[in-house]
């Protein structure tokens, strides 16, 4: 007889999860191509290279990563400044 026991369970367990997470991969996958053009700076990336977005239909952000970076730089020092003028 088989032993029943916590590894089995435990393989239940994990597969179970491993196909739920696979699941929801998919759908991401569905939605989203492989590369994207950044709005930014018009360069066509890998679609890794833009942040999750789920407002947006195809799950990704219209600006690459290193353009919202540059942003954000832009407006923190931006808004620095003008705290520093005040
Ligand atoms: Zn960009």
């Amino acid at each position: 007889m088989k032993r029943s026991g916590l590894s089995d369970f435990g393989l239940d367990y994990f597969s179970l999860i491993g196909r739920k997470f696979q699941e929801r991969e998919s759908k991401i996958r569905e939605r989203t191509i492989c590369f994207k053009t950044c709005s930014k700076c018009g360069e066509t990336k890998l679609i890794s290279k833009f942040s999750l977005d789920k407002r947006n239909p195809d799950g990704r952000t219209n600006i690459c990563k290193a353009c919202r970076v540059l942003e954000a730089e832009k407006y923190y020092y931006k808004n620095k400044g003008r705290r520093e003028l005040k």
